[in-house]
């Protein structure tokens, strides 16, 4: 398989297949994201990504799922991707599931239509990485964009059909009072995109990014296991959402749960009390998940 530098994607399983679409990201400012540093952006030429799907299939076979790399694939041309489509489609009669990570930018770029016929086509899920509903925190990390422009873009891919997988960061307040903003703003911008999941991360600060500067310079302190979950809980504690799917199962996170809300509100506010109050702490990794 052709890749460029390192690939990132959400899934964790072996299995799935990810199709590099654009190098890098085409943002690649945020002031605590590394995964990209190595690369120029660039979309690559259609032609070299259909010859992948075709190299895939003589390598996989057939795959169930297939995600659409680098940073920000739904930057490519409408008409380019759905020809994508059609060729992993065709390349694949078992795939039932196609994702692509998706920049505010490149969501309100393209038309509701637009989106509406990559739906149509077999997209399945976009993911849009919020990180904070905190304006304030928004430019520190130069995210590039408000939280009103999120919203926007989140509800946009929700109205064309599109799965929306929003991505949230614990602890990028840093130990400050900002942290509990964090938490409430966070769970409001939720509360008014109403996604059909949030993954929860928390913090890593990397080396070659700022937020390591100034982590080295003092002015960023990272936050305790306990903090952590202290504002896991308070971010819960403020969301209402009609039907979400809410999981932190992911290796930078001390704790790993996965539950849809509302139903699975009570008992996650529960275990997270449990444990920021008893001595389970210490015993991290915890877990409370509807997954087998
Ligand atoms: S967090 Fe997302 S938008 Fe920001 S630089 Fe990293 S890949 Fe690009």
């Amino acid at each position: 398989m052709r890749y460029e530098g390192n690939i990132y994607s959400p899934h964790i399983a072996g299995d799935d297949y990810i199709l590099q679409c654009t190098i890098g990201c085409s943002h690649n400012q945020c002031t605590f994201c590394y995964m990209y540093k190595d690369k120029q952006y660039r979309v690559r030429e259609l032609n070299e990504i259909l010859e992948d799907i075709e190299l895939a299939k003589e390598y996989y076979g057939d795959v169930k799922k297939v995600f659409l790399a680098d940073g920000d694939a739904l930057t490519m041309p409408t008409q380019d991707l759905v020809t994508i489509l059609q060729y992993l489609y065709a390349a694949f009669p078992g795939l039932a599931y196609v994702g692509v990570y998706a920049s505010a930018g490149s969501i309100l770029n393209k038309s509701l239509s637009e989106l509406q016929k990559l739906q149509k086509y077999g997209l399945v899920e976009a993911h849009l990485g919020v990180e904070s509903g905190d304006e304030e925190i928004l430019r520190e990390i130069h995210k590039g964009v408000s939280c009103e422009a999120m919203v926007a873009a989140g509800r946009k891919v929700r109205q064309a059909g599109i799965n929306l997988f929003i991505t949230v960061i614990l602890g990028l307040a840093g130990r400050t009072p900002q942290a509990r903003a964090h938490a409430r703003n966070t769970a409001h911008i939720c509360n008014q995109i109403q996604p059909d999941y949030i993954g929860m991360l928390t913090i890593i600060v990397q080396p070659g990014t700022e937020l390591y500067e100034k982590m080295q310079s003092g002015e960023f302190l990272v936050p305790t296991d306990r903090e952590i979950l202290q504002e896991m809980r308070l971010m819960i504690e403020n969301m209402e959402l009609a039907n979400t799917g809410i999981t932190s199962m992911h290796p930078s996170n001390c704790i790993y749960l996965d539950k849809v809300l509302p139903a699975g509100k009570d008992e996650l506010l529960q275990t997270l009390t449990r444990v920021i109050e008893g001595n389970e702490i210490n015993l991290l990794r915890v877990r409370d998940t509807d997954r087998v």
